[in-house]
């Protein structure tokens, strides 16, 4: 029976014939007469040893020779182990080679590459020890992801990737076209996008807020988990011109209820990732981040500090610390000011909420003060902002003012303004990068190491 090696090296799997499927990620031979194979087939972060004896057929012509990546199907009794560091192994009755790999030019060998080396091969490196953990830790929180939404009532819609509203942060957005860019229809010395494949100008979505606004303000509680695309030209460690964004929007929420639902959300991801991917997460422990486990343990069984934006620039003002760029009150925090918040101050997750107007989104609920929105946006250690989100303003002739001072058209945005027409309510809802919650998890540095096939300013190989 075909099994995968996580299975193989469970205790329970001991005493029984089986099956696994793979590849070689070492062999060495003992003088003994048989070889140590330690196969990986993805399942789990640990290799099963795999003993095959020189009597079997194919010893010489084959597997004393099997190379590093080489891909193997290998039958045989698990038995309980005498070496250490691991429970299980298995003795092979038969090895079946279904591909080898070079050994002179299969590019991951033993030695230990840099990630930077690693992204130029994409296609091998899920192979590697980190790369798998990574892919298995991100499938968790993928999971978890709809787990927690599906268990809380939450209604799982799929928003447009193609959006033809002109919406805000345009400047930001990958144009979708199919005009002919050698020869573009012109009109009255512009080009005429009315010749345009929707007839209009269309983009990528930086995000599905509007449309799960939609779905919100009919089916009470709801979430999106699509990618996202963002044109700027940010080379940080922490954006990605293709990302994946989780965006939960929840009728009759206020700002309150949105925090509370962030922070629950937050740690039920971090709870499921320590107790289901214990073996990668050791991993990041000992090799990517020491303390890493320690410091999730810590997430857990505190609540998130809450700061406004101005009890936090009197914090930053009053740090005695040199800033490359200076703080005051109104101006947009900058990356160096949030980890100084979460790593420094509060050495912790913290929400910071009810920010300058005039920094923030038209949308977000205006404050009595008339200066500040009702605005969050959760900091974590390591990252800085890992969700954006906000109650909602749903008083049409506020958000019209709103509109027009941001300099936006209503007939733009008139199905959005509709839902404020008819049966408006409060609501609430905030987008969490996926690959930033990953990079927290993990302390993975850079955000191009936790997505399959990064797309950033000037690459988008694979
Ligand atoms: P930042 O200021 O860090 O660039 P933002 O304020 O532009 O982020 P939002 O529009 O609030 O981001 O998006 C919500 C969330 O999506 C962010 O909190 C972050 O987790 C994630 N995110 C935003 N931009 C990117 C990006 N370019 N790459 C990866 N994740 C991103
Ligand atoms: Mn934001």
């Amino acid at each position: 029976m075909w099994i995968s090696i996580k299975k193989a090296k469970q205790t329970e799997s001991i005493g029984h014939q089986a099956q696994v499927r793979g590849w070689v990620r070492t062999r060495r031979d003992s003088k003994g007469g048989f070889s140590f194979i330690e196969v990986n087939d993805g399942s789990c972060f640990g290799n099963l040893q795999i003993i095959a004896d020189a009597s079997l057929s194919n010893y010489e012509s084959e597997i004393s020779t099997l190379s590093v990546g080489s891909s193997v199907v290998i039958t045989g009794e698990i038995k309980a182990s005498q070496g250490q560091g691991q429970t299980t192994e298995m003795v092979a009755s038969e090895v079946r080679v279904t591909g080898i790999a070079s050994a002179t030019d299969y590019p991951l060998q033993k030695k230990q590459h840099s990630f930077e080396k690693l992204r130029e091969w994409a296609h091998l490196r899920p192979r590697t020890n980190s790369f798998g953990a990574v892919t298995r830790v991100r499938n968790r929180l993928s999971y978890s992801t709809h787990q927690f939404f599906q268990e809380e009532g939450f209604v799982y819609i799929h928003t447009p990737i193609i959006t033809a509203s002109d919406c805000e942060g345009a400047g930001q957005m990958f144009r979708v076209t199919t005009l002919p860019l050698d020869k573009l229809p012109m009109r009255d010395g512009k080009v005429d996008m009315q010749q345009d494949f929707f007839g209009k100008s269309a983009y990528l979505t930086v995000s599905g807020q509007l449309e799960g606004e939609v779905y919100a303000t009919a089916m009470g509680k709801i979430y999106t988990f699509g990618p996202t695309f963002r044109a700027e030209n940010s080379n940080t460690t922490r954006h990605l011109s293709e990302f994946w964004m989780i965006e939960p929007e929840m009728a009759f929420f206020e700002l309150a209820d949105n925090m509370n639902l962030a922070e629950r959300y937050l740690k039920r991801m971090i709870g499921d990732c320590l107790r289901d991917c214990a073996e990668d997460m050791a991993f990041f422990d000992k090799m990517i981040q020491p303390g890493v486990l320690a410091a999730l343990q810590v997430v857990l069984d505190k609540p998130f500090a809450h700061l406004s934006y101005t009890e936090a620039v009197e914090v930053l003002l009053k740090s005695g610390q040199k800033f490359e760029y200076p703080v005051h009150w109104g101006a947009d925090l900058q990356a160096e000011h949030e980890r100084y918040l979460t790593e420094q101050h509060v050495q912790g997750p913290v929400i910071l909420y009810d920010y300058p107007a005039a920094i923030k989104s038209f949308y977000m609920r205006i404050n009595d003060d008339q200066r500040t929105v009702r605005a969050m946006d959760v900091l974590v250690p390591g990252i800085g902002e890992i969700i954006g989100g906000s109650q909602r303003e749903e008083r049409l002739d506020v958000l019209i003012e709103r509109m027009k001072a941001a300099g936006l058209k209503e007939e733009d945005y008139w199905w959005y303004l509709d839902l404020r027409r008819y049966g408006t309510v409060p609501h609430a809802g905030f987008g969490l990068g996926l690959e930033r919650m990953i990079q927290y998890v993990t302390g993975m540095a850079n955000i191009r190491d936790v997505i399959p096939f990064p797309r950033t300013p000037g690459s988008a190989e694979f």
